[in-house]
Protein backbone atom coordinates (compact mmCIF):
# COMPACT_ATOMS: atom_id res chain seq x y z
CA UNK A 1 0.00 0.00 0.00
CA UNK A 2 1.26 3.84 -0.28
CA UNK A 3 0.46 6.29 1.31
CA UNK A 4 -0.31 9.98 -0.48
CA UNK A 5 2.14 12.41 -1.11
CA UNK A 6 2.96 15.94 -0.87
CA UNK A 7 4.60 18.56 -3.28
CA UNK A 8 7.62 20.01 -2.12
CA UNK A 9 8.18 23.37 -3.22
CA UNK A 10 11.20 22.04 -5.71
CA UNK A 11 8.62 20.11 -7.52
CA UNK A 12 9.60 16.68 -6.02
CA UNK A 13 6.98 14.38 -4.53
CA UNK A 14 6.85 13.32 -0.87
CA UNK A 15 4.77 10.64 0.72
CA UNK A 16 2.72 12.07 3.53
CA UNK A 17 3.39 9.36 5.67
CA UNK A 18 6.51 8.14 6.92
CA UNK A 19 8.57 6.43 9.50
CA UNK A 20 11.14 8.34 12.15
CA UNK A 21 14.48 6.52 12.43
CA UNK A 22 15.39 8.34 16.00
CA UNK A 23 15.81 5.57 18.73
CA UNK A 24 16.03 2.63 16.28
CA UNK A 25 19.10 1.25 17.35
CA UNK A 26 22.20 0.78 14.75
CA UNK A 27 22.23 -3.06 14.87
CA UNK A 28 18.37 -3.14 14.47
CA UNK A 29 17.84 -0.29 11.64
CA UNK A 30 18.38 -2.46 8.61
CA UNK A 31 15.65 -5.43 9.75
CA UNK A 32 13.44 -2.25 10.77
CA UNK A 33 13.52 -0.25 7.65
CA UNK A 34 13.20 -3.59 5.21
CA UNK A 35 10.18 -4.74 7.18
CA UNK A 36 8.73 -1.10 7.18
CA UNK A 37 8.71 -1.28 3.60
CA UNK A 38 7.22 -4.66 2.99
CA UNK A 39 4.53 -3.03 5.33
CA UNK A 40 4.07 -0.19 2.72
CA UNK A 41 6.32 2.84 3.87
CA UNK A 42 8.16 4.68 1.39
CA UNK A 43 9.10 7.45 3.42
CA UNK A 44 12.08 7.19 6.47
CA UNK A 45 13.17 10.11 8.26
CA UNK A 46 16.79 9.91 9.57
CA UNK A 47 19.60 12.16 10.60
CA UNK A 48 23.39 12.29 11.46
CA UNK A 49 22.33 12.37 14.67
CA UNK A 50 20.46 9.36 15.48
CA UNK A 51 23.84 7.34 13.85
CA UNK A 52 21.92 4.75 11.81
CA UNK A 53 21.91 5.94 8.56
CA UNK A 54 24.19 3.48 7.03
CA UNK A 55 22.30 0.27 8.68
CA UNK A 56 18.77 2.08 7.26
CA UNK A 57 20.71 2.16 3.77
CA UNK A 58 21.49 -1.32 3.88
CA UNK A 59 18.39 -2.52 4.56
CA UNK A 60 16.56 0.02 1.70
CA UNK A 61 19.39 -1.44 -0.25
CA UNK A 62 18.25 -5.24 0.67
CA UNK A 63 14.43 -4.37 -0.42
CA UNK A 64 15.21 -2.58 -3.79
CA UNK A 65 17.21 -6.15 -4.36
CA UNK A 66 14.84 -8.31 -3.96
CA UNK A 67 12.59 -6.62 -6.61
CA UNK A 68 10.45 -4.73 -3.67
CA UNK A 69 10.50 -1.25 -4.66
CA UNK A 70 13.14 0.93 -6.29
CA UNK A 71 14.97 3.56 -5.60
CA UNK A 72 12.89 6.31 -6.93
CA UNK A 73 9.81 4.63 -5.07
CA UNK A 74 11.36 5.89 -1.94
CA UNK A 75 12.07 8.76 -0.14
CA UNK A 76 15.13 9.38 2.07
CA UNK A 77 15.24 12.51 4.34
CA UNK A 78 18.16 13.37 6.20
CA UNK A 79 19.65 15.95 8.42
CA UNK A 80 23.21 18.25 8.39
CA UNK A 81 23.14 18.21 12.79
CA UNK A 82 24.50 21.46 14.50
CA UNK A 83 28.55 20.69 14.65
CA UNK A 84 29.03 20.97 10.76
CA UNK A 85 26.87 24.08 9.86
CA UNK A 86 30.39 25.64 8.31
CA UNK A 87 30.60 25.19 4.29
CA UNK A 88 33.22 23.21 4.08
CA UNK A 89 32.07 20.57 7.72
CA UNK A 90 28.72 20.70 6.03
CA UNK A 91 29.55 19.87 2.07
CA UNK A 92 31.94 17.02 3.67
CA UNK A 93 28.90 15.88 5.75
CA UNK A 94 26.50 15.52 3.30
CA UNK A 95 28.55 13.56 0.82
CA UNK A 96 29.18 11.41 4.09
CA UNK A 97 25.79 10.81 4.96
CA UNK A 98 25.03 9.75 1.37
CA UNK A 99 27.65 7.45 1.08
CA UNK A 100 26.18 5.73 4.44
CA UNK A 101 23.15 5.45 2.74
CA UNK A 102 24.17 4.10 -0.25
CA UNK A 103 21.64 5.01 -2.37
CA UNK A 104 23.03 7.14 -5.08
CA UNK A 105 21.43 10.89 -3.77
CA UNK A 106 19.38 11.83 -0.52
CA UNK A 107 15.70 13.26 -1.30
CA UNK A 108 15.94 15.87 1.01
CA UNK A 109 18.36 17.19 3.52
CA UNK A 110 17.81 19.25 6.35
CA UNK A 111 19.36 21.43 8.99
CA UNK A 112 18.56 19.98 12.30
CA UNK A 113 18.44 23.14 14.22
CA UNK A 114 19.05 26.60 13.58
CA UNK A 115 21.80 26.68 16.18
CA UNK A 116 25.52 26.38 15.02
CA UNK A 117 27.96 24.47 17.23
CA UNK A 118 31.72 23.88 17.48
CA UNK A 119 33.24 21.27 15.42
CA UNK A 120 33.51 17.73 16.85
CA UNK A 121 35.25 15.50 14.57
CA UNK A 122 32.54 12.88 13.01
CA UNK A 123 33.78 9.98 14.76
CA UNK A 124 33.57 11.06 17.94
CA UNK A 125 30.02 12.01 17.83
CA UNK A 126 28.26 8.68 19.08
CA UNK A 127 24.71 8.41 19.46
CA UNK A 128 23.02 9.32 22.05
CA UNK A 129 24.55 12.65 20.52
CA UNK A 130 26.25 14.84 22.29
CA UNK A 131 23.71 16.96 23.95
CA UNK A 132 22.17 13.94 25.66
CA UNK A 133 25.09 13.30 27.24
CA UNK A 134 24.40 13.50 30.93
CA UNK A 135 27.87 15.35 31.24
CA UNK A 136 27.14 17.88 28.63
CA UNK A 137 30.27 18.71 28.64
CA UNK A 138 31.08 20.05 24.83
CA UNK A 139 28.15 23.12 24.20
CA UNK A 140 29.85 25.45 22.64
CA UNK A 141 28.71 27.49 19.63
CA UNK A 142 30.25 28.19 16.54
CA UNK A 143 30.16 31.96 14.64
CA UNK A 144 28.30 30.69 11.25
CA UNK A 145 25.33 32.24 10.09
CA UNK A 146 22.10 30.28 8.85
CA UNK A 147 22.58 31.74 5.74
CA UNK A 148 26.30 30.08 4.87
CA UNK A 149 25.01 26.51 5.72
CA UNK A 150 21.87 27.46 3.55
CA UNK A 151 24.61 28.49 0.34
CA UNK A 152 26.10 25.20 1.22
CA UNK A 153 23.19 22.73 1.35
CA UNK A 154 22.36 24.91 -2.09
CA UNK A 155 26.30 23.85 -3.33
CA UNK A 156 24.76 20.07 -2.33
CA UNK A 157 21.76 19.92 -4.35
CA UNK A 158 24.10 21.68 -7.05
CA UNK A 159 26.49 18.65 -7.15
CA UNK A 160 22.89 16.31 -7.10
CA UNK A 161 23.69 14.89 -3.62
CA UNK A 162 20.05 16.09 -2.35
CA UNK A 163 16.94 16.75 -4.77
CA UNK A 164 15.79 19.04 -1.98
CA UNK A 165 16.79 21.26 1.18
CA UNK A 166 14.62 22.40 4.10
CA UNK A 167 15.50 23.08 7.81
CA UNK A 168 13.88 21.63 11.12
CA UNK A 169 12.95 23.64 14.36
CA UNK A 170 13.17 27.29 12.79
CA UNK A 171 10.80 29.93 13.74
CA UNK A 172 9.20 32.37 11.38
CA UNK A 173 12.20 35.03 11.63
CA UNK A 174 14.75 32.19 10.43
CA UNK A 175 12.63 31.40 7.21
CA UNK A 176 11.71 34.79 6.39
CA UNK A 177 15.42 35.27 6.37
CA UNK A 178 16.13 32.46 4.52
CA UNK A 179 13.66 33.57 2.13
CA UNK A 180 15.91 36.54 1.52
CA UNK A 181 18.51 34.96 -0.43
CA UNK A 182 17.98 31.58 -1.27
CA UNK A 183 18.63 29.90 -4.59
CA UNK A 184 16.87 27.13 -3.59
CA UNK A 185 13.32 26.67 -2.11
CA UNK A 186 12.52 25.47 1.37
CA UNK A 187 10.81 22.81 0.94
CA UNK A 188 10.34 21.64 4.12
CA UNK A 189 9.66 22.65 7.73
CA UNK A 190 9.73 19.93 10.10
CA UNK A 191 9.04 20.44 13.37
CA UNK A 192 7.59 19.71 16.99
CA UNK A 193 3.98 19.27 16.09
CA UNK A 194 1.26 18.12 18.01
CA UNK A 195 -1.74 18.72 20.14
CA UNK A 196 -0.25 19.94 23.33
CA UNK A 197 1.89 22.32 20.47
CA UNK A 198 0.01 23.33 17.67
CA UNK A 199 1.95 26.54 16.53
CA UNK A 200 -1.07 27.48 14.57
CA UNK A 201 0.90 30.66 12.89
CA UNK A 202 3.60 28.81 11.78
CA UNK A 203 1.99 26.45 10.27
CA UNK A 204 -0.59 29.10 8.79
CA UNK A 205 3.09 30.91 7.51
CA UNK A 206 4.69 27.76 5.84
CA UNK A 207 1.49 26.57 4.11
CA UNK A 208 1.16 30.60 2.81
CA UNK A 209 4.76 29.91 1.32
CA UNK A 210 4.27 26.52 -0.20
CA UNK A 211 7.00 25.35 2.74
CA UNK A 212 5.44 21.23 3.83
CA UNK A 213 5.51 21.10 7.60
CA UNK A 214 6.82 17.42 8.79
CA UNK A 215 5.25 17.22 11.88
CA UNK A 216 7.70 15.09 14.57
CA UNK A 217 6.84 13.31 17.76
CA UNK A 218 3.01 13.57 17.09
CA UNK A 219 1.98 11.89 19.92
CA UNK A 220 3.35 14.29 21.95
CA UNK A 221 5.11 13.41 25.66
CA UNK A 222 5.23 9.53 24.72
CA UNK A 223 8.32 9.94 22.77
CA UNK A 224 10.06 11.56 26.00
CA UNK A 225 9.25 9.07 28.29
CA UNK A 226 12.12 6.77 26.86
CA UNK A 227 14.73 9.69 27.25
CA UNK A 228 16.41 10.36 30.61
CA UNK A 229 15.28 12.31 33.13
CA UNK A 230 15.80 15.88 31.86
CA UNK A 231 14.15 15.00 28.62
CA UNK A 232 11.79 13.11 30.51
CA UNK A 233 10.76 16.44 32.79
CA UNK A 234 7.70 18.05 30.99
CA UNK A 235 6.65 14.97 29.21
CA UNK A 236 6.56 12.77 32.75
CA UNK A 237 3.55 14.38 34.33
CA UNK A 238 1.59 15.25 31.14
CA UNK A 239 -1.85 13.50 30.46
CA UNK A 240 -1.06 10.97 27.23
CA UNK A 241 -2.41 12.63 24.50
CA UNK A 242 -3.89 9.06 23.78
CA UNK A 243 -5.69 9.14 26.96
CA UNK A 244 -7.19 12.82 26.35
CA UNK A 245 -11.05 12.61 26.24
CA UNK A 246 -11.66 14.34 22.82
CA UNK A 247 -9.11 12.27 21.16
CA UNK A 248 -10.43 8.98 22.38
CA UNK A 249 -14.38 9.71 21.90
CA UNK A 250 -12.95 10.72 17.87
CA UNK A 251 -11.33 7.21 18.07
CA UNK A 252 -14.24 5.86 19.14
CA UNK A 253 -16.18 7.45 16.86
CA UNK A 254 -14.11 6.67 13.74
CA UNK A 255 -13.25 3.05 14.70
CA UNK A 256 -9.78 4.34 14.66
CA UNK A 257 -7.18 4.33 16.97
CA UNK A 258 -6.23 7.52 19.36
CA UNK A 259 -2.79 7.24 17.46
CA UNK A 260 -4.31 7.18 14.01
CA UNK A 261 -6.58 10.14 15.05
CA UNK A 262 -3.50 11.92 16.47
CA UNK A 263 -1.50 11.18 12.90
CA UNK A 264 -5.03 11.75 11.15
CA UNK A 265 -5.27 15.27 12.74
CA UNK A 266 -2.41 16.36 11.12
CA UNK A 267 -2.50 14.46 7.52
CA UNK A 268 -6.22 15.68 7.19
CA UNK A 269 -4.28 19.72 7.00
CA UNK A 270 -1.54 18.28 4.68
CA UNK A 271 1.06 18.08 7.21
CA UNK A 272 3.30 15.02 6.95
CA UNK A 273 4.27 12.96 9.42
CA UNK A 274 6.78 10.76 10.48
CA UNK A 275 6.03 8.19 13.59
CA UNK A 276 8.27 5.47 14.80
CA UNK A 277 7.46 2.43 16.24
CA UNK A 278 9.24 -1.14 16.38
CA UNK A 279 5.71 -2.84 16.46
CA UNK A 280 4.17 -4.81 14.20
CA UNK A 281 0.60 -3.75 14.10
CA UNK A 282 1.01 -0.14 15.19
CA UNK A 283 3.73 -0.13 12.23
CA UNK A 284 0.68 -1.02 9.80
CA UNK A 285 -1.95 1.02 11.75
CA UNK A 286 0.42 4.48 11.34
CA UNK A 287 0.95 4.30 7.91
CA UNK A 288 -3.41 3.97 7.49
CA UNK A 289 -3.25 7.70 8.28
CA UNK A 290 -3.15 9.49 4.36
CA UNK A 291 -5.86 10.96 2.25
CA UNK A 292 -8.89 8.40 2.08
CA UNK A 293 -8.46 6.54 4.96
CA UNK A 294 -11.00 8.26 7.15
CA UNK A 295 -11.70 12.09 8.04
CA UNK A 296 -12.64 13.55 11.29
CA UNK A 297 -15.17 16.05 11.80
CA UNK A 298 -14.51 19.49 11.45
CA UNK A 299 -15.54 19.80 14.84
CA UNK A 300 -13.46 16.81 16.25
CA UNK A 301 -10.63 18.77 14.45
CA UNK A 302 -11.09 22.29 16.04
CA UNK A 303 -11.36 19.99 19.84
CA UNK A 304 -8.67 18.38 19.34
CA UNK A 305 -6.68 21.84 18.07
CA UNK A 306 -8.20 23.16 21.86
CA UNK A 307 -6.07 20.93 23.89
CA UNK A 308 -2.99 23.67 22.63
CA UNK A 309 -0.80 24.58 25.27
CA UNK A 310 2.06 25.88 24.02
CA UNK A 311 4.18 22.77 25.58
CA UNK A 312 7.10 21.30 23.57
CA UNK A 313 8.86 18.73 24.84
CA UNK A 314 12.39 19.35 22.46
CA UNK A 315 13.62 22.09 23.89
CA UNK A 316 17.28 22.35 24.23
CA UNK A 317 16.46 25.84 26.27
CA UNK A 318 15.26 23.55 28.93
CA UNK A 319 16.71 20.12 28.85
CA UNK A 320 20.72 21.26 28.59
CA UNK A 321 22.49 22.36 31.27
CA UNK A 322 24.08 25.24 29.29
CA UNK A 323 20.67 26.23 27.91
CA UNK A 324 20.35 26.99 23.77
CA UNK A 325 17.18 28.89 23.88
CA UNK A 326 16.50 28.86 20.62
CA UNK A 327 12.72 28.83 20.85
CA UNK A 328 12.61 31.90 23.11
P1 LIG B 1 6.57 9.59 17.98
O1 LIG B 1 5.59 10.68 18.26
O2 LIG B 1 6.57 8.91 16.68
O3 LIG B 1 6.38 8.55 19.17
C1 LIG B 1 7.08 7.39 19.28
C2 LIG B 1 6.54 6.68 20.52
O4 LIG B 1 5.17 6.35 20.33
C3 LIG B 1 7.25 5.37 20.77
O5 LIG B 1 7.28 5.21 22.18
C4 LIG B 1 6.31 4.33 20.17
O6 LIG B 1 6.42 3.10 20.79
C5 LIG B 1 4.97 4.94 20.42
N1 LIG B 1 4.00 4.56 19.38
C6 LIG B 1 4.21 4.53 18.05
N2 LIG B 1 3.10 4.16 17.40
C7 LIG B 1 2.15 3.94 18.34
C8 LIG B 1 0.80 3.56 18.27
N3 LIG B 1 0.19 3.31 17.12
N4 LIG B 1 0.12 3.43 19.44
C9 LIG B 1 0.72 3.68 20.62
N5 LIG B 1 2.01 4.06 20.74
C10 LIG B 1 2.72 4.20 19.61
O7 LIG B 1 7.92 10.20 18.36
P2 LIG B 1 9.29 10.61 17.83
O8 LIG B 1 10.14 9.41 17.62
O9 LIG B 1 9.73 11.65 18.79
O10 LIG B 1 9.04 11.35 16.45
C11 LIG B 1 8.94 10.66 15.23
C12 LIG B 1 10.14 10.93 14.34
O11 LIG B 1 10.29 12.32 14.15
C13 LIG B 1 11.50 10.50 14.90
O12 LIG B 1 11.72 9.12 14.79
C14 LIG B 1 12.42 11.32 14.07
O13 LIG B 1 12.60 10.74 12.78
C15 LIG B 1 11.67 12.63 13.95
N6 LIG B 1 12.09 13.62 14.97
C16 LIG B 1 12.74 14.74 14.53
C17 LIG B 1 13.19 15.67 15.42
C18 LIG B 1 13.88 16.91 14.93
O14 LIG B 1 14.50 17.62 15.73
N7 LIG B 1 13.80 17.23 13.66
C19 LIG B 1 12.97 15.49 16.80
C20 LIG B 1 12.28 14.36 17.22
C21 LIG B 1 11.85 13.44 16.30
Amino acid sequence: MTSDTVTLASGHKMPLVGFGLWKVPAEKAADTVYHAIKTGYRLFDGAYDYQNEKEAGEGIRRAISEGLVRREDIFVTTKLWNNYHQRDHALAMAKAQNEAWGLGYIDLYLIHFPIALKYIEPEKLRYPAWWMDPEQKVIERANVPIQETWQALEEVVDQRIVKSIGISNAQAQTLYDIQTYCRYPISSLQIEHHPYLVQQDLVELAQEEKIVITAYSSFGPQSFLELPAAFRERAKDTPLLFDVDVVKKAAARSNKTPAQVLLRWATQRNIAVIPKSNHVERLKQNLEVGGGSFDLTEEEMRAISALDRGLRFNDPGFYLHKPLRIFA
